[in-house]
């Protein structure tokens, strides 16, 4: 990797940055600083929390846009949408060109395992690779936003290194996730099978009505080393690359033409 200059990838490309945590977030800031070492850096992000909105997108609703300032060099675009369409509406209206990478995060919270398929940041970076785009979506395990995400920082240079590298594949997004502190070092890993067990407490209101609210702890079905849930508890940080055809392809071959 150190075999290319850093004077390489800083270039006339353009990186697009979202997340789901808003733009307010601190991990957004952290992976825009990040992204500026390789590029011209455009954030549109939500302009609040879509944590776990998935891929949605907004279809019965205007979308409006405000100038936000990120830092005291920097400033983007917040938007009144999910982080798909912050993706598909930074791409389609709010670039002033194409982007050359769609970068999202850095998530607070893991986006390993199941919360792949929950993740509004996760779906950020797969709108990006369905547009075209190589695309890489960042989260640190750690919710809290003063978490130490020098680790995830580490981690995201050396994802974006790799595809500035090799390139991927048309289809193939890559998730990566990292502990809170220090890079330990970043794997290749599948994405867990886990599911959430005890989901939601019930609870009484003042007015006498009962309702809900999501709990659930994680439950990690496999074992292996080679699995994204596993290799974190062991303080690695992992990249995943992930597809979003959901073909069952090895299920389909097996069956016929024709249901009958
Ligand atoms: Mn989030």
């Amino acid at each position: 990797m150190s075999s290319i200059s850093k004077s390489k990838y800083n270039s006339d490309r353009l990186i697009l940055v979202c997340n789901d945590d808003g733009i307010f977030s601190p991990g957004i800031r952290a992976l825009a600083e990040v992204a500026k070492e390789f590029g011209e850096v455009a954030v549109i992000a939500p302009d609040r929390q879509q944590s776990a909105v998935g891929h949605a997108i907004t279809v019965s609703d205007p979308l409006r846009v405000t100038p936000f300032q990120i830092n005291s060099r920097m400033e983007g675009q917040a938007v009144n949408g999910t982080p798909a369409d912050c993706v598909k509406l930074g791409h389609g209206n709010l670039m002033k060109r194409k982007p050359d990478l769609v970068l999202s995060g850095i998530n607070h919270g893991s986006n390993a395992g199941i919360n792949i398929l929950y993740s509004g940041t996760v779906s950020a970076a797969t709108e990006g690779t369905i547009l075209g785009y190589p695309s890489i979506a960042v989260s640190c395990t750690e919710f809290s936003d003063s978490a130490d995400l020098s680790g995830s920082q580490e981690a995201t240079r050396r994802a974006i290194r790799y595809v500035l590298e090799q390139g991927l594949p048309a289809g193939i997004t890559l998730n990566v996730n990292a502990p809170a502190g220090p890079l330990k070092g970043l794997r290749w890993a599948k994405q867990a099978n886990s599911r959430y067990v005890e989901e939601f407490e019930g609870r009484v209101d003042p007015r006498n009505k009962p309702y809900f609210w999501i709990t659930g702890r994680l439950e990690i079905l496999d074992k292996g080393d080679d699995l994204d849930l596993n290799l974190l508890k062991k303080g690695y940080a992992t990249i995943t690359p992930i597809q979003y055809d959901l073909t069952a392809h090895i299920f389909y071959r097996n069956q016929g033409k024709e249901l009958e």
